[in-house]
């Protein structure tokens, strides 16, 4: 199995009269990537239907074995793959960063083969016989963003191909090497064009999803391009699954110790340096314990390095790109106009190159302000003062969207009992934003629809047809 290492890997990927992509960083050219058309699209579309049969026809041994392999081949080029990942979006190679993703796309391979497949009996009895069958849905388009560009191709992939579907896929124009590159390390292993790449802009992302030969589109980004994707894709009433934009909030009850929870709440709100979809994004603290639940996060985010993501040692890194900084640096800005206390960070150093926003909590702030009630999608959290469990439990529940919560508390059966109350996919009990393969993982409300992971995922990349009798 090749062994490449970066500069290789971007020779076999990138394109010298393609868009120049920049290290968030340091401002430099990382390389530059390819912009396909939509003409591109349709042949690429056009030859994953034409190579389905032949790949739902194999064995399912036979798929298992080689997305196993290319669990393998990831493993290998671990160190390269890391390295373009951490200049391309900006994570630090360290800590929850690119190796960690890197990692996980191999973890999520060998998961996902060895998950067993569903369908079976429903009824079997002298009179009545049932058994629901899942087959594959044929072309799945993959459209992704530039958060975990990695990471999530590999978790709207891999239970695809397991299923028997072919698949295109439209990274997000912001970090195209990663997915070429990782594209390029599995397609050592799978055929011809069972896994094809077509970067480029929303055009690209629109005509996937329009397209008359793709039957589902598995999707991650924002809600509003969500919402694009919906009304794209309804004249061929197309399968979708929707992981759309969150704005978690995590409930700390008046028991809670705070040094014991600091840590936990600080990566839940942090990690990759809060450009998570299912991150902590708005905290809400019992007024018992607020100050000294602020002043651990205050100890515990001080002490976290952030800088370039090639440099050893650093846990956070810069926002991806220039509109997400601004996004971050408008709603902390409004916060402190609004009277909100900047417990820590705030104050960018507009000089300093890179994409660079310190690590910020802000306390004192309205449930109303709009670093509470819009996703900022960066390092900067708002917390806020609660006076009973009711009240906060409104809160949380109050925006429309649902993606994960958390309950943070010493009773893990009191924990439970608030968990179950609030509006989102996934509540968490002391921790947040924990993935695993195997637990399956999708939004409510305007966070979108559709599970991933575990056997759910594989049902839904997958059409089920009943025989009955
Ligand atoms: P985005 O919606 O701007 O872009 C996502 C992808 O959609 C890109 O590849 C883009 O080119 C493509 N696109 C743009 N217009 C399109 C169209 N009309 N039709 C089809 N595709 C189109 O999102 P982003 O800024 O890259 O990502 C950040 C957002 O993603 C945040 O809101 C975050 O919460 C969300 N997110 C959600 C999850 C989840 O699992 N729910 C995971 C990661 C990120």
């Amino acid at each position: 199995m090749p062994i490449h290492d970066v500069e290789s890997l971007l020779a076999r990927v990138a394109d010298p009269a393609g868009d120049a992509i920049l290290d968030p960083a340091t401002g430099d050219e990382v390389g530059r990537a390819p912009v396909r058309s939509v003409d591109d699209l349709d042949r690429a579309v056009a030859n994953a239907r034409l190579a389905q049969p032949a790949w739902a026809a194999r064995a399912d041994e036979e798929r298992v074995r080689l997305l196993n392999q290319a669990a393998d081949a990831v493993e290998a080029n671990a160190a390269a793959l890391a390295e373009l990942l951490s200049r391309e979006q900006g994570k630090p190679l360290d800590g929850i960063g690119a190796r960690f993703e890197v990692g996980g796309c191999a973890a999520w391979l060998r998961a996902t083969a060895g998950i067993e497949l569903p369908g079976g009996p429903l009824q079997a009895g002298d009179d009545v016989r049932a058994e629901v069958r899942y087959r594959p849905v044929g072309v799945v388009g993959a459209i992704g963003p530039w958060n975990w560009p990695m990471l999530i191709t590999i978790w709207q992939i891999a239970p695809a191909l397991r299923m028997g579907n072919t698949v295109v896929v439209k990274p997000s124009e912001y970090t195209p090497l990663s997915v070429l590159a990782l594209v390029e390390v599995l397609n050592e292993i799978f055929p011809d064009d069972v896994l094809t790449v077509v970067p480029g802009g929303g055009d690209i992302g629109a005509r996937l999803t329009s397209h008359p030969d793709v039957g589902k589109i598995m999707f991650t980004g924002s809600t509003a391009t969500g919402r694009a994707i919906i009304r794209g894709s309804a004249d061929g009433v197309k399968r979708l699954t929707l992981e759309l934009g969150g704005n978690d909030a995590g409930i700390v009850l008046p028991d809670a110790d705070p040094r014991a929870i600091a840590e936990g709440l600080f990566w839940g709100a942090f990690i990759n340096t809060g450009q998570t979809c299912a991150a902590l994004k708005r905290l809400y603290v019992h007024a018992d314990i607020y100050d000294e639940v602020c002043a651990a996060l205050v100890e515990v985010a001080g002490r976290m390095p952030m800088g370039r993501g090639l440099d050893e040692g650093n846990v956070l890194g810069p926002l991806q790109n220039r509109a997400q900084y601004d996004i971050v640096d408008g709603l902390v800005e409004a916060a402190r106009e609004s009277g909100a206390k900047i417990l820590l960070g705030g104050d960018p150093d507009p000089k300093a190159p890179g994409y660079f926003y310190p690590t910020t909590l802000v306390g004192d702030i309205a449930n109303d302000n709009p670093l509470v009630a819009e996703e900022q999608f960066g390092p900067a959290l708002p917390i806020i003062r609660y006076h009973d469990v009711e009240e906060a439990v409104l809160m949380a529940n109050g925006l429309d969207v649902g993606l994960g919560a958390s309950v943070w508390s010493a009773d893990p059966e009191r924990a439970r009992e608030v968990a179950a109350r609030l509006e989102a996919g996934t509540v968490w009990i002391n921790a947040h934003g924990m993935v695993n393969p195997l637990v399956p993982f999708g939004g409510v409300k305007t966070s979108g629809f559709g599970l991933e992971f575990g056997v759910e995922g594989l049902k839904g990349v997958a059409l089920p047809q009943v025989l009955n009798g």
